[in-house]
């Protein structure tokens, strides 16, 4: 999962980034309204954090512009602005909901992942394919009950291949949800994550295949 930050003041952007990056997210941050633009034209992210108050463009005529464009992702205001006005205009305009600064990091990663699961249609955190069970809000993941300890990335990984469950993931789209711009890994390392996930699931059910030349699939074994 993968959510753009647009604030100019620093300190906000890095403090709302770090619960984000505890939850396994990946995370960019831009400055301006332009960068915004810029970064969404490049990039599909799963979740859009919009500070109102931007250096060069007031946030909620982005967001108007963004609707208008037919960009569908979730977006979550972030205002100082208390005045209620400034709050139904953002969420009129297509804003998903709002919070208020100063915020609680706690409450910010909660509300982007009721961003994130409404917008996949899901109603909670957890995500089964036979009996492999990974919860997102634990960051665990069991078979038949019994734990399996998964590295930051490996887990990221395999929370992407179980939300695709029954489609096929390019190593470009995996690359696109597991890494921010920052990062320096590209989709070579996709390979060597898939590797080693696919040996931590070895016995549980469930199979990683690649397809040649189009990407992985996650599966059940058949019984
Ligand atoms: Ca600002």
């Amino acid at each position: 999962m993968r959510i753009l930050i647009v604030e100019d003041a620093r300190k906000i952007a890095e403090a709302a980034a770090a619960p984000l990056h505890r939850d396994g997210f990946a995370v960019d941050i831009v400055e301006t309204g332009q960068a915004a633009d810029e970064a969404l034209a490049l990039q599909a992210f799963d979740l859009v954090i919009l500070d109102l108050g931007l250096p060069d463009v007031d946030g909620t005529a982005l967001i108007v512009r963004w609707r208008a464009r037919g960009t569908a992702t979730p977006i979550l205001v972030l205002t100082a602005r208390t005045a209620v006005e400034a709050r139904v205009s953002a969420l009129d305009r297509g804003a998903d909901d709002y919070l208020i600064k100063p915020f609680e990091a706690d409450e910010l990663a909660a509300r982007c992942r009721a961003l994130l699961r409404r917008a996949r249609g899901e109603a909670h955190d957890v995500l089964r394919a036979g009996a492999l069970v990974l919860d997102r809000v634990r960051k665990s993941v069991s078979v038949a009950g019994v734990g399996i300890e998964l590295p930051n990335r490996e887990f990221r990984l395999l929370d992407v291949l179980l939300t695709a469950q029954g489609r096929v993931l390019s190593k470009e789209e995996i690359a696109g949800k597991l890494y921010g711009f920052d990062d320096a890994a590209g989709p070579n390392a996709i390979e060597v994550y898939v590797a080693r996930l696919r040996k931590r699931l070895e016995g549980s059910g469930i199979t990683i295949r690649t397809l040649r030349g189009l990407g992985y699939t996650v599966q059940e074994d058949a019984s």
